[in-house]
């Protein structure tokens, strides 16, 4: 009897062998079919990956598979391969990255023949109906109107129903006014149509010369980095190569690092290409996520455009990979599967043999490291496309004006655009109205009961939450410490400079984009058409509004606070400094007019700031660099970060540190293991944390000792415990 070797979704770190289930034909079992097997008392849904002729189990003690849940493979050779090597890689049980690679339908066990969903949407009729003009004893057809107007593309019955009380007989009445219709979601699964719609821009030399460089080289592997300062015409060079490797009907996956970003992706695909585009992100509903994973899966789409997750997705015939803005931190997964997306992209080209794009204004400094070792292309676009130019830059030094929220110069600059019809963009990365609810008197400050964190104050409902764990609650009126009413906030957020911009500019339209004003998906859309559409002269966001957009009427970014990033005692946070300020100040001067950033600090000197001005970011990556290399930090050294969380801080740490006597001896001399020390933040979410740090000259010899390192984990219930190969951070 042959032994099917099975991935199943259970923390631990092997395939499980099972018997084939009673009565199939053997010639279905080949790798990447779904199987449903019995495990422990439960019935899982587990993948094959391999067939063989012994198990180490003794044959009585096998079990057989229940049933076969796929005709054909599911994952192809290549995925299961990417899958094993992410294991590997991540030291992270192989059944585990199965059901992280695959929509949750699937992991649900679900066929992959789907029902097309009925929607409910407005007529043009419908949509022309002055809600107010109606009676107000249809109430619940005014509020069916209204919902149904957010969503012009057409909810369905469940998705109404979700919001709505019993509603199905109100819908009839108004179909049968003629108010509204039903139509079918059909899954786009028609062969694909290739082709390409509006002109291309004519590119400037050096984008001329990036897609010629590409283009010669789309038959076999091809890394590189595409270093284009902000509105240098990345995109339009992203959109002339898939252009071609759509010609040859084959797939390009393009990667954002954030769903905002997406839309803005997407429109521009779809004026250029007559080809249906699959999109992967985490708005999506489970059917929507599986009819788009299937299109990318059986080549029907040859444009995939997705966040992070969208790296799992298998291609059928893939030609190339992009990477936007690679140096984002959002493509390190930061919790399960700690996978970065970003080098899951380079190595997958590898594998198929086709180019890779990492694409950044900022690049990270692995990649400038992986330019200097000849491992990457560098590709270069040191201009702004069109006619914008670079933006200059101001330092404002707050020190001389203390008492101020906004500058002087900040707030006369301003005036000046408000006066031209130009926007402004401030950006402040801190949401809520101040990050501290403090006594005047004695200095007490409101902290989280569950965290090692200072609540934030918002204003609209006079609250104060905690940003670490969501705790939430109503501030007091006297001081717990000495009973004094001088409680007040304390510096600033998203909230108080919204309010700041009311009192001193009360004719502006002022638009605050942050978590807070955007957590449904249309609230941002409708946010991005006001500021298109001019509507929002000021906009005062977090990093959501700094990266990737394109905003052409804005002119003048003034970054405030952005202080706290300089003294972090993280390895990487004036590498994040340097390219979140780069980055927001990209925004600025982007079309005709030019750009203006003012940076309002109270470190007017400090090297970050005078090295970017002056030198520009390319010069302060390679001083970085050459910093990182004296430590041996990434990328001249390796690292992984061991974690345990426990209800005491001993007990983690102890837990540590026995991990750490059952490995002392197998750790080779060129190889550092730092702690266990308590994390930064050593409390979070009533958990205590400590770290072990692992630290090596070679990536080889890192990932030997972690392999012979994960056996000896001590067990132990009362622990939660974690491993980070190649961290983002070290909080
Ligand atoms: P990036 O992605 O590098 O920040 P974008 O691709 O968003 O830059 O381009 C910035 C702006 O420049 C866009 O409005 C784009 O249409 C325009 N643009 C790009 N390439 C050209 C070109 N060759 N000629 C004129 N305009 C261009
Ligand atoms: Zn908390
Ligand atoms: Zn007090």
């Amino acid at each position: 009897m042959p032994i099917l070797k099975i991935a199943l979704p259970v923390p631990l770190p092997t395939f499980f062998d099972y018997l084939p289930p009673p009565g199939c034909d053997i010639a279905q079992l080949q790798p990447g079919i779904r199987l449903r097997v019995p495990f422990r008392n439960q019935k899982k849904v587990g993948v094959l990956f391999d067939i063989v002729d012994n198990s180490e189990i003794i044959s009585s003690k096998l079990r057989m598979a229940q049933e076969i849940l796929d005709t054909e493979p599911l994952l192809s050779p290549a995925c299961l391969h990417l899958i094993r090597w992410a294991s590997h890689y991540y030291q992270h049980p192989i059944g585990e990255v199965v059901e992280t690679a695959l929509p949750n339908l699937l992991n649900q066990g679900r066929s992959t023949h789907i029902q097309a969903d009925i929607l409910w949407q407005l007529t043009t009729n419908g949509l022309a109906i002055d809600i107010e003009s109606l009676s107000s004893r249809n109430h619940l057809q005014i509020e069916l109107l209204k919902l149904l107007k957010t969503y012009p593309q057409g909810l369905t019955k469940q998705a109404i129903k979700n919001q709505l009380p019993t509603t199905i007989n109100s819908l009839r009445s108004m179909e049968k006014k003629g108010w509204v219709i039903t139509r079918t979601l059909i899954p786009k699964m028609s062969e694909p149509l290739v082709g390409i719609k509006s002109s291309k821009l004519a590119l400037n030399p050096a984008q001329q010369k990036v897609v010629e460089q590409v283009c010669e080289n789309l038959n076999h592997f091809y890394p590189c980095l595409l270093d284009g300062v902000t509105g240098s015409g990345k995109t339009e060079v992203y959109l002339q190569i898939i252009a071609k490797v759509v010609e040859q009907r084959k797939q390009a996956l393009i990667l954002v690092p954030e769903i905002n970003l997406t839309p803005q992706m997407i429109t521009r695909f779809e004026k250029r290409f007559h080809s249906p585009i699959a999109i992967l992100h985490s708005k999506l509903t489970d059917k929507e996520r599986l009819l788009n994973w299937l299109q990318a899966k059986d080549g029907k789409a040859l444009i995939i455009i997705g966040t992070r997750s969208a790296i799992w997705i298998p291609l059928k015939n893939p030609g190339i990979f992009i990477v936007d803005e690679e140096h984002d931190a959002a493509y390190k997964q930061q919790d399960a599967l700690r996978y970065s997306a970003r080098d899951m992209a380079v190595f997958r080209a590898h594998q198929a043999n086709v180019p890779v794009i990492l694409g950044s204004a900022t690049p990270s400094l692995e990649s400038f490291f992986n330019v200097q070792q000849g491992r990457y292309h560098h590709l270069l676009l040191p201009e702004r496309a069109g006619v914008a130019i670079h933006p200059e830059f101001h330092i404002v030094d707050m020190r001389q004006q203390p008492k101020r929220i906004l500058s002087q110069q900040l707030c006369s600059a301003i005036e000046q655009r408000l006066d031209q019809q130009q926007q402004v963009l401030l950006f402040i990365n801190r949401r809520g109205y101040a990050p501290l609810w403090m006594c005047y008197e004695c200095g007490w400050v409101a902290h989280c009961q569950h965290c090692d964190a200072n609540l934030v104050y918002h204003d609209h409902d006079k609250r104060l939450q905690c940003h670490h764990c969501g705790a939430n609650r109503s501030i007091e009126q006297h001081c717990p410490n000495c009973r004094q009413s001088s409680l007040k906030a304390y510096g600033q957020g998203t909230e108080r400079i919204e309010t700041q911009l009311h009192q001193q500019f009360p004719q502006a339209t002022v638009l605050r984009v942050d978590g807070d004003t955007t957590r449904s998906k249309p609230a941002m859309a409708s946010m991005l058409a006001k500021i298109h559409s001019g509507e929002a002269q000021i906009l005062v966001g977090t990093q959501m509004l700094a990266k990737g957009h394109h905003f052409p009427s804005v002119t003048l970014v003034g970054v405030l606070n952005i202080d706290g990033g300089l003294y972090s005692v993280d390895f990487r946070a004036s590498e994040r400094v340097a390219q979140l300020l780069m980055q927001v100040a990209g925004r600025a001067g982007r079309a005709n007019a030019p750009g203006e950033v003012i940076i309002q600090t109270y470190h007017p000197d400090h090297p970050l700031f005078t090295h970017l001005i002056q030198a520009g970011y390319t010069s302060f990556a390679h001083a970085s660099l050459q910093e990182r290399q004296q430590v041996q930090l990434p990328p001249y050294g390796y690292l992984a970060l061991f974690s345990a969380e426990a209800r005491q801080l001993s007990l983690a740490l102890a837990f540590l540190n026995d991990f750490k006597q059952q490995i002392l001896s197998l750790l080779p001399q060129t190889m550092q293991l730092w702690g266990p020390v308590p994390a930064p933040m050593e409390k979070r979410k009533d958990k205590y944390r400590g770290q072990l740090l692992f630290q090596a000259t070679q990536r080889k010899e890192l990932h030997r000792l972690l392999t012979q390192c994960m056996p000896l984990i001590p067990k132990n219930p009362k622990i939660r415990w974690s491993l980070d190969v190649d961290p983002q951070d070290l909080l």
